[in-house]
């Protein structure tokens, strides 16, 4: 189960918490110091365990918490809000372009990150829904990127547009967008070109893309088992070229949370679907209230 180590360490903070019948202002003051100790070495964002630890706090140390008869619960009770606050967003829904054209998604991240899997998820569970989409290889670096896509489209029936990797991305996005009106398709779905790191070229090319395709939205996917390290690049991404949205990717294996915990906070954008494993079924809406009850159990 994703987030066990974070999980048992809440859940031996609550323990104790619970176990006290009377809280004084040192009791609530030690859990959060402990609350501090897990959510950092949950890789957790430093200013995000401050602010949410002082949020906690603010709430929990005053009369009404102190002196009610269970202080224990509602100290807990505050802590789960609190954190389904720091990871939640009411723009977390997806938006569709309505009256003329398709929907245009751009996914970016980088190589690796489940981009192009997730591409093919994503198309899978709008197609569901009663959407047309059309997937479209613009992943011209990564060597096997193309026949992955073409693999992933055929078990969802879904078409997947392509023209090897001798053109610009911004050539076949165009070429796509052409074929994707023709075929009366209403949900476009472009996984554009990743790279190993961030580099100049790589942002530039999907700035140039953005511009001219106007995406109704830019989805960024990142891989949340390298917790701070897809923060950061999430905040890179976001500067450069602006995203509508993250996609966490990996979560069924990530013990720890704190990409999940973190992106929100340092972005101000919204998770909207987490990726909960490699068959192209595991991809789920991001509910901040079921995460917080698998952290905090
Ligand atoms: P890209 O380079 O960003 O296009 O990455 P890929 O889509 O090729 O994904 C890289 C690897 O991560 C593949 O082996 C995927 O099966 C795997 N992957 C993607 N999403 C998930 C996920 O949510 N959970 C797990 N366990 N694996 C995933």
């Amino acid at each position: 189960m994703a987030f066990e180590s974070l999980s048992d360490k809440f859940q031996n903070i609550f323990n104790n918490l619970k176990k006290k019948g009377k809280l004084s202002e040192a009791d609530v003051k030690a859990a959060m110091r402990e609350v501090k100790m897990a959510l950092l070495e949950a890789d957790v964002n430093f200013k995000v365990v401050k602010d949410f630890v002082n949020a906690v706090k603010e709430r929990a140390i005053g009369d009404e918490v102190m002196e009610s008869l269970t202080p224990g619960q509602h100290v807990i009770k505050i802590v789960n809000e609190e954190m389904v606050a720091l990871m939640g967003s009411d723009e977390s829904e997806l938006t569709f372009t309505t009256g003329g054209g398709p929907t245009i998604y751009m996914m970016v991240g980088l190589q690796g990150a489940g981009k192009t899997t997730t591409s093919a998820k994503l198309a899978g569970l709008l197609k569901k829904k009663g959407k047309k989409p059309l997937l479209v290889a613009c992943d011209i670096y990564r060597p096997a990127a193309i026949k992955q896509l073409q693999v992933v489209g055929e078990q969802l029936s879904i078409p997947v547009f392509s023209m090897g990797n001798q053109n610009k991305p911004i050539d076949i996005a165009k070429a796509a967008l052409e074929h994707g009106s023709k075929n009366h398709h209403d949900l476009i779905i472009l996984d554009t070109a990743g790279r190993l790191h961030i580099d100049e070229t790589m942002m530039d090319e999907l700035i140039e893309l953005k511009e001219v395709i106007k995406p109704k939205e830019t989805l960024l996917v990142v891989d949340a088992m390298t917790g701070q390290d897809a923060v950061h690049v999430a905040e890179l991404f976001n500067e450069k070229i602006g995203v509508d949205g993250v996609i966490l990717t990996k979560l069924d294996g990530d013990t720890r949370g704190g990409a999940a915990l973190s992106v929100k906070a340092v972005t101000q954008k919204p998770i909207k679907f987490a990726g909960m494993g490699e068959k192209l079924s595991d991809l789920e809406v991001f509910y901040p209230e079921r995460m917080a009850s698998r952290i905090l159990g």
